[in-house]
């Protein structure tokens, strides 16, 4: 934390508004004495105090939705849909005011963050859908008067942990179906922007869904080594940073609680020499730096096979110099294009990777060092940067940098630039540009990654698909929403089942049970 925030921080432990937990149904302030400051980034100042939960606040939480789960597992699938079906509608009508808290915390601008929550919809509207999902199978007579057939049924208390560059759309990839399948949620949201989550809960209660299935516990590493260490929490899915996804995957997993953890990122954006360097020059811009680069699918590094690196450079350059960086509320303009990052800590470090990348011996062609937009001089901005010839050994290559940081690398052939993505510690995203079907298919097929898009930047699947990488982008073999969610919230029980019938049960037979 910087001083300026360190102060602000103190400042506003006593003149602002602390935003609560929500267990039981409603609002539940804390008593733990712990908060953090959650700023307005645009403006750079802190705009409330967060809790920080205590073990008192995690037990309550966790026993209030062991008290809804009992509760909400016996609703009927009739009823359940009717409840999914209302917060979809209620949703849908009042999205503009979660969008509007998005940006007022996360600093992201207004249509980004209704583009978000729409994606989260998506997942909202497929989990509607779940009594067709949950069905088990039926086999009559898999055997000479005997039936076997399969339930799924809820986990319980299901434990969701999540980052601060999505709030809403993350815990949507995930709570929708939990719930759904019968379970109850205990979210634990970033406590950078913790607001979107109370309000998902507000909307929750609006349509009807019975206390304590939805619940809201802010907090920090505290609040997770919670849910990772009570015997009621079933299971965690956590999205956020690679090293926190491996400590999550190992501790849950350790405790033997079903995991999904879902980590970091460095995709890569493959431009063959036949693409029309126009269009990709729009989509690497876009997918570089929308929402400041905060995205696990922006685009971060381009490789240009030669010989278009000079063209495709001037062609982004150009297109960079026309964006427009402000306020993600807006002002007398409108919506900017790009609003700023996290936190000033958040900040430095993105510039401290411009330092590194040029102390390697990167050329600088954009410098967004030291940006500052005109009337939001506090505010946590930070210019649209474009590095060329970026050494592949490079810690500015090799991490990832969460900013608006686009590299290039120069590549001679294909095979140099695939070599190049598979080398590398990440696998969630990746892109080909091209009008080349067969290099296409040969990318899709040997690349080692996990979602994949071809003459799309970024390939976030659609919601009854699922979303998930490989290698350190995901721990564990369970991805985000579509099949691999219902699987992931559900528990399998196979049934063999005999109604015995005096005339032909067999009598006594010790041997194995066989067809
Ligand atoms: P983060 O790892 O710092 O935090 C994520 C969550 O973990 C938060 O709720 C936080 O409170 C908690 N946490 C942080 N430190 C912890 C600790 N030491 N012990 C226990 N819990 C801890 O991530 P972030 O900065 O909020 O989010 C950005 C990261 O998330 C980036 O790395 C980004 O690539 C990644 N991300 C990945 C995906 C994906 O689908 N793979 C999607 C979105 C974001």
């Amino acid at each position: 934390m910087t001083s300026t925030e360190t102060i602000r921080s103190a400042e506003a432990a006593h003149d602002l508004p602390t935003i609560p937990h929500w267990i039981d149904g409603a609002e539940h302030p804390s008593r733990s004495g712990r908060t953090a400051p959650v700023f307005n980034p645009a403006l750079g100042v802190a705009t409330a105090n967060v809790a920080l939960a205590d073990q008192a606040e995690i037990d309550a939480a966790i026993a209030s939705a062991q008290r809804g789960f009992e509760v909400w597992g016996q609703y009927s699938i009739a009823k359940r849909q009717s409840v999914l079906f209302a917060f979809r509608e209620l949703l849908n009508a009042r999205k503009g005011e979660l969008a509007a808290i998005i940006t007022a915390e996360h600093g992201k601008v207004l249509s980004d963050a209704m583009g978000e929550i729409l994606r989260g919809q998506e997942v909202v509207e497929l989990a509607t859908g779940f009594p067709h999902l949950i069905k088990g199978a039926y086999s009559e007579n898999a055997s000479t008067g005997i039936d076997v057939y399969s339930l799924k049924q809820p986990l319980g208390v299901v434990g969701i942990i999540s980052p601060f560059n999505f709030p809403a759309m993350v815990p949507m990839w995930f709570f929708p179906i939990a719930i759904a399948a019968g379970n109850a949620v205990v979210l634990k949201p970033s406590e950078k922007d913790p607001s979107a989550a109370l309000w998902l809960a507000r909307l929750w209660k609006e349509a009807g869904l019975p206390d304590g299935v939805f619940t809201v516990l802010q907090g920090d590493k505290l609040a997770v080594d919670g849910l990772l260490n009570s015997p009621v929490v079933q299971s965690i899915s956590f999205v956020g940073s690679t090293p926190i996804a491996q400590y999550i995957y190992e501790t849950a997993s350790k405790n033997g609680k079903r995991v999904q953890a879902l980590g970091g990122a460095k995709n890569h954006m493959l431009v063959l020499p036949d693409a029309d360097l126009d269009l990709v020059a729009d989509q690497a811009v876009n997918a570089g730096y929308g929402a400041a680069g905060e995205r696990c699918m922006a685009v971060s590094v381009v490789l240009a096979v030669e010989p278009v690196a000079d063209d495709l450079i001037a062609k982004i350059t150009e297109r960079i110099g026309r964006l427009r960086i402000g306020n993600g509320a807006g002002d007398a303009q409108g919506e900017p294009d790009m609003g700023p990052l996290i936190t000033a800590v958040h900040r430095d470090k993105v510039s401290g990777y411009v330092d590194i990348a040029e102390r390697d011996g990167a050329d600088i062609v954009v410098d967004g060092r030291g940006f500052t937009v005109d009337g939001h001089e506090d505010g946590f901005f930070f210019g649209p940067t474009l590095i060329d010839n970026i050494p592949t050994t490079s810690a500015a290559y090799r991490e990832e940098i969460f900013g608006p940081v686009l590299s290039v690398v120069r590549v001679q052939t294909f095979q140099e630039g695939l070599d190049l993505i598979n080398s590398g510690q990440f696998g969630n995203g990746t892109a080909i540009f091209t009008n080349d079907g067969g290099a296409a298919r040969r990318f899709q097929s040997e690349v080692q990654v996990g979602m994949i898009g071809i003459n799309v930047p970024i390939p976030v699947p659609v919601a009854y698909h699922s979303f998930g990488g490989w290698k350190a982008s995901l721990f564990g073999d369970a991805k985000a929403y579509g099949v691999h969610g219902f699987d992931f919230f559900t528990r399998e029980k196979a049934i063999t089942s005999r109604w015995l019938d005096p005339a032909t049960h067999g009598g006594i037979n010790l041997g194995f049970p066989q067809n």
